[in-house]
């Protein structure tokens, strides 16, 4: 038997045996309409939306709340860099992965992505864990708006800002969360709360921030409806995300986790594939075509 290094624990472990046929197999005696699916940034990556943690990526850290809250400049640098990477995320669409698993229709998707991009491709319902990046919400008076309409104010707050770049934004690199790096962010204006003057922050959980209890709770009684837990694309190194996994093993129900990369949850009792997300979600489609 193989080994595979465990970045995330620093050592090593045993390559788990089994494929994609093998789990999907022992799989479908439950219906997919009994399956619970979580889903991570693994799934998003054929979308052009790189993984922080997936591999080959590189060391990236991102801002927290605490940051964001406490320092003006810090926060002329997310807008600066979000109003950029946002350019992109709305040319960003569902791939085969999220439009396999809307045809399956799973009993529910929890996603800790904020790219939208499971409802985009018609699935439902979903639990956005980390929030939702097309959202903005007020920290003050609680007002949600667009993304659109603060891009728009952002435009013009910032008529000569790309102008005054010396860099191409074509050569920045994109963020899960939509973020660009981009080292020249002063000068940049924000757009405050037009109702209260408040801040505005992107409706999602920042490092540092907890998933709001209702979301958490509305997960739970999904996982907890379900009868099977189907984790995909993420090596869960947020404990937002174990939880629900953990729960799911706690109560006996069948766990598959699948991702090319190692996860928090391979000393669990769960059925373990590295293998890429659209891959398996193609198994898992002919198989209930087939039964079907
Ligand atoms: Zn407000």
């Amino acid at each position: 038997m193989g080994v595979v290094r465990d970045p995330l624990r620093g050592r090593e472990r045993p390559a788990p045996e089994h494929t994609d046929e093998q789990i999907v197999a022992a799989m479908t005696p439950i219906p997919p309409q009994r399956w619970a699916v979580l889903t991570g940034a693994g799934i998003s990556t054929d979308s052009g939306i790189p993984d922080y943690r997936g591999p080959g990526s590189p060391a990236r850290t991102p801002m927290t709340v605490q940051t964001f809250l406490s320092h003006p400049a810090q926060r002329a640098r997310y807008w600066a860099r979000g109003w950029i990477g946002w350019k992109r995320m709305t040319a960003v669409h569902p791939n085969a992965g999220h439009r396999a698993l809307a045809r399956i229709a799973p009993l529910g998707i929890i996603t800790q992505n904020v790219d939208g991009l499971h409802q985009a491709a018609g699935s439902e319902p979903v639990i956005d864990l980390h929030g939702r990046l097309d959202r903005v919400v007020c920290l003050d008076c609680g007002l949600t708006l667009g993304r659109d309409r603060v891009q728009e104010e952002l435009d013009a707050l910032n008529p000569d800002f790309l102008a005054e770049l010396a860099v191409s934004t074509e050569t920045l690199e994109t963020a899960p969360d939509g973020d660009v790096e981009l080292e020249h962010t002063a000068g940049f204006r924000v757009f405050d709360c037009p109702r209260c003057g408040g801040l505005l922050k992107p409706d999602v959980v920042y490092f540092g921030e907890s998933v709001p209890r209702p979301r958490v709770d509305a997960a739970f009684a999904l996982v907890e409806e379900a009868s099977g837990l189907a984790v995909l694309g993420t090596s869960l190194a947020v404990h937002s995300g174990l939880r629900f996994v953990r729960a799911a093993v706690k109560a006996g129900m069948p766990v598959v986790v699948v991702t090319d990369g190692p996860t928090r949850a391979d000393e669990l009792p769960v059925l373990r594939s590295i293998s890429r997300v659209a891959d398996f979600l193609a198994v898992w489609e002919s198989a209930l075509e087939g039964a079907g």
